[in-house]
């Protein structure tokens, strides 16, 4: 059968320490993500969702209402997207010139813009991701429950994303997410990459 892979880690686990250190990535990685993709494909085995690529396995489980598949198959695409939202620190680089005119223009500095999506994920109760995401040429900051992803609207994509799910900040943190939050948009974020995908 066609499997989901794990996608392989844009850097090494210690790279982003020590504000996300190498025993979170092994966890959050080796087993969280990990955990979703093995599942998922467990779920997906002899399914039409076999063959599918991983973003329509979302999209058709969430329209299907097939909570097990969306959960496991979102989680999948979401953590991804989080590596990948992340650069060691020093290496993120700064927006584009369009991609900073578009931000300024939505939230009048990226420093504003960085205290939005700082408050959306301090500020989700719960399990969830604070996004920055772009729709019809705007950009916005939102946070989603659980599993829930931007990807399911067509119109919207994502920018660069925050796990604020326990596990992504209790080994180093513990009860203090918004130290985490605060150190991840202060100071990991992938500004390369998200000038590309806003492009
Ligand atoms: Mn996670």
């Amino acid at each position: 059968m066609k499997e989901i892979k794990l996608e392989a880690l844009p850097y090494a686990e210690d790279a982003l320490a020590p504000a996300i250190s190498a025993k979170t990535i092994s966890f959050h990685y080796g087993k969280h993500h990990a955990g979703y993709v093995k599942t998922l494909n467990g779920l997906i085995a002899g399914t039409s969702y076999e063959g599918l690529s991983l973003e329509e396995i979302v999209r058709t489980a969430a329209e299907r209402g097939d909570t097990a598949i969306f959960n496991n198959a979102a989680q999948t695409w979401n953590h991804t997207f989080y590596w990948n939202s992340l650069a060691p620190s020093g290496k993120g680089g700064a927006p584009s010139d369009v991609l900073l005119a578009a931000i300024e223009s939505a939230f009048g500095s990226l420093d504003a813009c960085k205290a939005a999506l700082a408050d959306a994920a301090i500020k989700r109760f719960g399990s969830g991701w604070a996004w920055l995401v772009v729709e019809n040429g705007k950009v916005k900051v939102e946070s989603t429950p659980n599993a829930e992803s931007p990807i399911t609207r067509p119109d919207v994509k994502p920018l660069l994303v925050v796990d604020v799910w326990e596990h992504a900040y209790y080994l180093d943190w513990q009860n203090l997410r918004a130290d985490y939050v605060k150190a991840v948009v202060g100071g990991l974020l992938d500004w390369n990459a998200a000038s590309r995908r806003f492009a």
